[in-house]
């Protein structure tokens, strides 16, 4: 691995056993203010990988930002192999304002790779991203958590890639070594689905960077441990942190997430919780009316696992969502969407 020139700090060059931090410019407002980037870049006594710890995608993911800060802090260059690269905050706008998207665009920010210069300013930032990254990175985690307040996750990991193989020649070991039992894999037909090829993860594959996502859950101090835990195990696995990495026993594999959408709205009743095995065709919700009747009963579209679950005490249609199932086998029903 050459030590590869820092063209994102803008003229600092990261030197060996430093921690560098500072605000990158990605795009310009219409006012022509900047729109900046906090970065973090922790460079090690050796050479080793580059790797990227990317976060916030959606502003109001907090934890995500909170994990790679908290890690990106305690973490000593003297004792670091090769280089880390933290963004903890890449929706800056929106963060900066509490909100799930910039009111600039309104856009999706992880619907926005591989990035367009003249797009949305979502879309001019990944591209500008798009670029350093794949000059620069080995590895991306990119990290998040849910719908905080609104939607709950169980930590879990996707990893997004076309052929079995790659699994073990690209992803097994690395996907593995962040230590979360349940792995999400989008694999051939179920990366086409929804908006999946306009993912970080889907743009970064076609570059050939390896690259995860783990969604934190299900609250700050578990999420936080489970980050914590899983990024230095990471590191230990690339050989970045002396140590052994550690193994799970067991992994669980789900080829596709299945979401639950109510098409009523009114007070929802869950008759399931978190991490529940559900069947085929159990009911897992009633969401009753304002007027006090059963208005829709939401019923399992396949085997699974919950591994998110609505939090509010009302739902309503077009909200996202009341579940994410976690199937055990690829979905081969009508797709219900994906936002
Ligand atoms: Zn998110």
């Amino acid at each position: 691995m050459g030590d590869r020139e820092l063209e994102y700090v803008l003229g600092i060059t990261a030197k060996p056993d430093t921690k560098t931090s500072g605000y990158l410019k990605v795009a310009e407002h219409p006012d022509g203010s900047e729109e900046t980037l906090p970065f973090v870049i922790v460079k090690g006594h050796e050479d080793g990988p580059s790797l990227w710890f990317t976060a916030c995608e959606h502003g109001d993911e907090v934890l995500s930002a909170a994990s790679v800060v908290e890690f990106v802090s305690q973490l000593d260059p003297r004792k670091l192999r090769g280089k880390v690269v933290a963004f903890p905050v890449l929706a800056s706008t929106a963060f900066n304002i509490k909100h799930r998207f910039s009111p600039i665009d309104s856009y999706d920010f992880s619907r926005a790779w591989p990035g367009f210069k003249n797009g949305w300013l979502a879309q001019q930032v990944a591209a500008r991203l798009m670029e350093l990254i794949v000059d620069d990175a080995d590895y991306v985690v990119n990290i998040h958590n849910g719908l905080p307040g609104v939607l709950m996750p169980t930590p879990y990991i996707i990893a997004t890639y076309d052929e079995p193989s790659q699994w073990e020649t690209m992803f097994r070991g690395f996907t593995e070594s962040f230590l979360l039992e349940k792995i999400v894999h989008w694999i051939g037909k179920s990366t086409e689905r929804g908006a999946r090829t306009s993912t970080m993860m889907a743009a970064l594959l076609k570059a050939g960077v390896p690259s995860v996502v783990p969604e934190l859950g299900p609250e700050t101090k578990v999420g936080l441990a489970a980050g914590l835990r899983a990024y230095e195990n990471c590191m230990k696995f690339l050989g970045m942190l002396p140590g052994q990495p550690q193994k799970l026993t067991k992994y669980r594999a789900f080829p596709d997430v299945v979401h639950i959408f109510p098409s009523r709205g009114g007070v929802f009743h869950s008759h399931v919780d978190l991490n529940d095995e559900v069947k085929e065709g159990q009911k897992l919700a009633s969401i009753i009316s304002i007027g006090g009747d059963v208005s829709e009963e939401l019923f399992a579209p396949a085997d699974g696992v919950i591994i998110a679950k609505w939090l509010l005490p009302m739902i309503g249609s077009g909200d996202f969502s009341a579940y994410e199932l976690a199937v055990f086998e690829e979905f081969d029903k009508p797709w219900p969407g994906e936002r």
